[in-house]
């Protein structure tokens, strides 16, 4: 069996920039990747130097286009389910059936959405319902928006979104979880706030038109930020015992390192800056940090 330098479980943005990295230091690679990216939802990826405004779909197609020029790097549509062994010698076994062995991994598997139990969010999330303005923003300027959120997550948002909007409310679906001090600058500052239960999102193609509460409030609205609840891509970096934090993130060090020796984390798994952009760039510094790593090994091999 053939046994790679490095597999790298998740093929996006982080996994395909550090193949990228990897198959340019000519390191034999096998990324691994069922293709459920989190931004799976929406139309357009914004903000990524040279590439806003692509199509998610698009972005990858292109990257791996690239990255086969490199050919010690492969590719399968697999999803791995167990992982094994120890630093040189990792075991991985996919869903498909197949085992692969690696010397190094690299966990680049995202995050996932715990969908929330809002009616008709899922209608509108990625078309009119977005969380990060930073990724969205630009496109719901000016518009009337609602923020769904609760209590320092309100807050927060409450102070970014004027950078895009001055014409926004919020809806806490109850209970609000703010505190008064915060409820005081709220109303200073003359933002909105509705607490009771949100019934329902009313939308059209996709596009929202209102929020209605179970008080009979109708909020009217053409956009929405909300905080998500989110929990990590798999199981596998927790199986094979990299410590993790409260948020579901895998603690790295800043050169993508966990506590288990060999094996690295990448992009949304590692870190709660949630941009494409970032992402790729931790992918990247992980790769350069497996490569100097089996340079290493390979040099204080051959030193007889
Ligand atoms: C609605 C929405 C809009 C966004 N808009 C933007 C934007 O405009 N600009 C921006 O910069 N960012 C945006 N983001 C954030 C951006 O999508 C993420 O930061 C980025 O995709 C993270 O890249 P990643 O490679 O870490 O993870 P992902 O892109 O999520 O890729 C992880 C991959 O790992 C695979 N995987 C997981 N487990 C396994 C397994 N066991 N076996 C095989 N494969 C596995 C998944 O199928 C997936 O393909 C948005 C996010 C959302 C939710």
């Amino acid at each position: 069996m053939n046994k790679y330098d490095c597999i790298i479980i998740g093929g996006g943005p982080a996994g395909l920039s550090g193949a990228l990295a990897l198959g340019r230091a000519r390191k034999n690679v096998l990324v691994l990747d069922d293709s459920r990216p989190r931004n799976a939802v929406t139309h357009e990826m914004h903000g990524f130097l040279s590439r806003d405004r692509i199509k998610p779909s698009e972005f990858r197609r292109i990257a791996k286009e690239q990255i086969s020029e490199y050919p010690t790097v492969q590719f399968a549509a697999e999803t791995a389910v167990s992982v094994e062994g120890s630093d040189g010698e990792f075991m991985i076994t996919t869903a498909q059936g197949q085992t692969y062995t690696s010397r190094k991994i690299l966990f680049a598997i995202g995050k996932k959405d715990i969908p929330l139990p809002i009616a008709g969010l899922s209608d509108v999330y990625g078309k009119s319902a977005f969380v990060c303005p930073y990724c969205d923003g630009w496109e719901l300027q000016d518009q009337e928006l609602v923020i769904i959120a609760k209590g320092a997550g309100a807050f927060h948002l409450a102070k970014m979104i004027p950078g895009w909007s001055s014409r926004y409310a919020i809806c806490t679906n109850g209970p609000d979880e703010l505190t008064e001090e915060e409820r005081e600058e709220l109303r200073q500052h003359g933002v909105p706030v509705y607490d009771a239960p949100i019934r329902s999102i009313v939308s059209n193609d996709g596009k929202v038109e209102r929020v209605e509460l179970e008080d009979g409030t109708s909020v009217s609205c053409t956009g929405i930020f909300f905080a998500p609840q989110l929990t990590i891509g798999s199981e596998l970096p927790a199986s094979i015992g990299c410590e993790m934090k409260e948020t579901g993130s895998v603690i790295t060090d800043a050169l993508g390192r966990t506590n288990v020796p060999g094996v690295y984390c990448a992009g949304d798994a590692g870190t709660e800056m949630y941009q494409a952009i970032a992402a790729a760039s931790t992918g990247a510094m992980a790769a350069m940090s497996i490569n100097g790593e089996l340079l290493m090994e390979s040099w204080n091999r051959s030193n007889y």
